[in-house]
């Protein structure tokens, strides 16, 4: 049995055999074959074609009755792509002339190819930079002769072992099966861990080499309350953690009871609890856990479990089906957050030195307006459904702001020639979620309808600690009282310019962090929708004269420790089981 410590990113306790899955590539090292081996490499370039090709078209019939025309174009083109002599040649000769093994050959061939794709002007032929990428997967998988472990088509209930997942990884996993998640890297806030969140599924980050720990089919034990993860657990063991398991189902239970009563302090302050999320059918467990609407619709996630870019109708229906749920309450829908950890299918393998500091975001939006565009006609397209708001994030400076506005208003023009209806009185916000906006918060605040506090990346750009490095996790902290300020800024500004104000980052779910922010003035959260009963029964517990004095106490303080320990006391006061 061995006991590791990492980071809690999602509370749960799962007890399961482990499926340890590698990095999203193989490693292919260069090494040199004798010439005498030349031809047996040559047959297994040709026997790994074959068995690719074949498994291709396999995959093409199983797929045609049941997926749309899609999935099956693009099985086609991989087809078309591996009958091709030439592709075949320029791997068979790599192997003749510089006397590299088979799978070198391949790789280092289509991956030459991919580069050239990626350079293209042209979004569409960028994509095929991922066709060949997927190929050389699939050939590989052959040549290598082992199977990669599929996340996507589970039988049986695993616990993933990891050493870093990516957004899109999580976002594929199979909720059914899937039942804990621990990895190696990754931070609290990063966005494998807020989907973990979202999605209910216990979780725990930054165990550093869990992964040299664990074989595939361990049964390990993922503690996403306390950061454990425990390998090859005794019986002992298990026995206490099914026992534990069991209490905090009960305790879940004991929660979701208080979903249908108001979030209303005990001094009679209302306040408005949404919920954030990454897919149209999260917004049921919004609802569930008591939500009063969505808060944050990060939209990037159609990019990331698709196998191409999303169209309008990928996006309105995304969002009609969404809005169909809180029909007459609010639904913020983020315009796309791209960059940076999450990729276009075009951009997944060409990522840039500085991601978090680069064409991310708002910033993607404006460089794409084709793309841009077509998110906002859809947007505006649902926005006679229900209560759709719109929300731009990243924004660092007044001009994007404008920008971004403007093209709202020239996709309204297109709309009016189109007569087709929308909400011409939609409002539109802004994530505040750099330390410049933050500053310039009483000017942008002339220019919108609401700010949403962005938490988790504020405090990112704020401390200068990256918020997926377990490195630097201990320096991570949304009550480092420089982020503090900010927000109090923040939420002052909002109020004077009379426009409303919410948290969206995952601040808003740590329950010892909600005293606090009451005290600080804010009236509307948006969280993973799990947390929500448990944010609900602080909420209900308090008076608003109390968090105003803790507010005050915390804001006087200079130290982070000293902030955190407060809080967690305070908070443990009146909600000891949520520890
Ligand atoms: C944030 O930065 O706090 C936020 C809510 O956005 P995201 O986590 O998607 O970056
Ligand atoms: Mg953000």
């Amino acid at each position: 049995m061995e006991i590791k410590k990492g980071i809690a990113v999602s509370p749960g306790i799962s007890i399961a055999k482990s499926l340890v899955i590698d990095a999203e590539d193989y490693r292919i090292p260069r090494r040199k074959i004798k010439p005498a081996q030349r031809m047996r490499e040559i047959q297994r370039v040709r026997n790994a074609f074959k068995d690719a090709i074949s498994e291709l078209a396999q995959l093409e019939v199983a797929r045609d009755e049941t997926e749309e025309g899609k999935i099956k174009d693009i099985f086609a083109v991989h087809l078309r792509f591996l009958h091709d002599r030439s592709l075949h040649k320029k791997i068979t000769d790599l192997v003749q002339s510089d006397l590299v093994t088979a799978e070198y050959a391949v790789s280092a061939t289509l991956r030459e190819i991919a580069s050239h794709f990626t350079k293209e002007k042209d979004a569409y032929m960028r994509e095929r930079a991922t066709d060949i990428y997927d190929m050389e997967r699939r050939l590989l998988k052959h040549l290598l002769g082992r199977k990669r472990e599929d996340v996507e088509h589970l039988t049986e209930e695993v616990a993933v072992v990891v050493r870093e997942l990516s957004p899109t990884q999580t976002a594929g996993f199979d909720k059914k099966f899937v039942k804990g998640i621990a990895s190696d890297a990754g931070g609290r806030t990063s966005h494998a861990a807020i989907v973990a969140r979202s999605l209910g599924i216990p979780a725990v980050v930054a165990l550093e080499d869990l992964t040299e720990s664990v074989s595939g089919g361990d049964t390990v034990i993922i503690d996403g309350n306390r950061g454990l993860v425990i390998v090859n657990p005794d019986d002992e063991t298990i026995r206490q953690y099914e026992e534990y398991s069991h209490e905090f189902v009960e305790l879940e239970h004991k929660l979701d009871a208080i979903r249908e009563k108001p979030a209303v302090t005990r001094d009679g302050v209302k306040v408005a609890l949404l919920g954030n999320i990454e897919f149209p059918d999260e917004a049921e467990m919004v609802l569930q856990k008591g939500g009063e609407g969505i808060g944050l619709y990060r939209t990037e996630f159609l990019y990331l479990n698709s196998p191409s870019e999303p169209t309008e109708e990928d996006h309105y229906q995304a969002y009609a089906e969404t809005v169909g749920v809180f029909k007459h309450r609010p639904v913020i829908i983020r315009t796309v957050d791209l960059g940076a950890d999450k990729y276009t299918q075009s951009k997944r393998f060409a990522p840039e030195p500085n991601p978090f500091l680069g064409l991310r975001s708002i910033r993607f939006c404006l460089q794409n307006l084709m793309m841009f565009k077509t998110q906002l006609h859809a947007i505006l397209r649902a926005s006679v459904l229900g209560e759709v708001k719109m929300m731009f994030p990243l924004i660092t400076n007044i001009q994007e702001l404008m920008q971004a506005k403007m093209i709202v208003r020239d996709v309204m023009e297109d709309l009016d020639e189109e007569s087709i209806t929308y909400n011409k009185n939609i409002q539109v916000g802004i994530m505040v979620e750099t330390p410049s906006a933050a500053l310039m918060a009483s000017t942008l605040a002339r220019d919108v309808d609401f700010f949403s506090i962005g938490t988790n990346d504020l405090t990112q750009y704020t401390l200068a600690v990256d918020r997926g490095n377990e490195l630097v996790s201990t320096l991570y902290s949304e009550v480092d009282p420089a982020v503090l300020r900010l927000i109090r800024t923040v939420v002052q500004d909002a109020h004077k310019a009379q426009i409303d104000i919410s948290i969206c980052g995952e601040m808003a779910s740590e329950p010892e962090h909600i005293m606090l922010l009451l005290g600080m003035g804010v009236r509307t959260f948006s969280l993973a929708p799990p947390m929500i009963p448990e944010v609900k029964q602080i909420i209900r517990s308090v008076t608003i004269e109390d968090c105003n004095s803790v507010a005050r106490k915390i804001l006087a303080m200079n130290s982070e420790r000293q902030i955190s320990n407060y809080l967690r006391d305070a908070t443990r006061k009146i909600l000891p089981e949520a520890f």
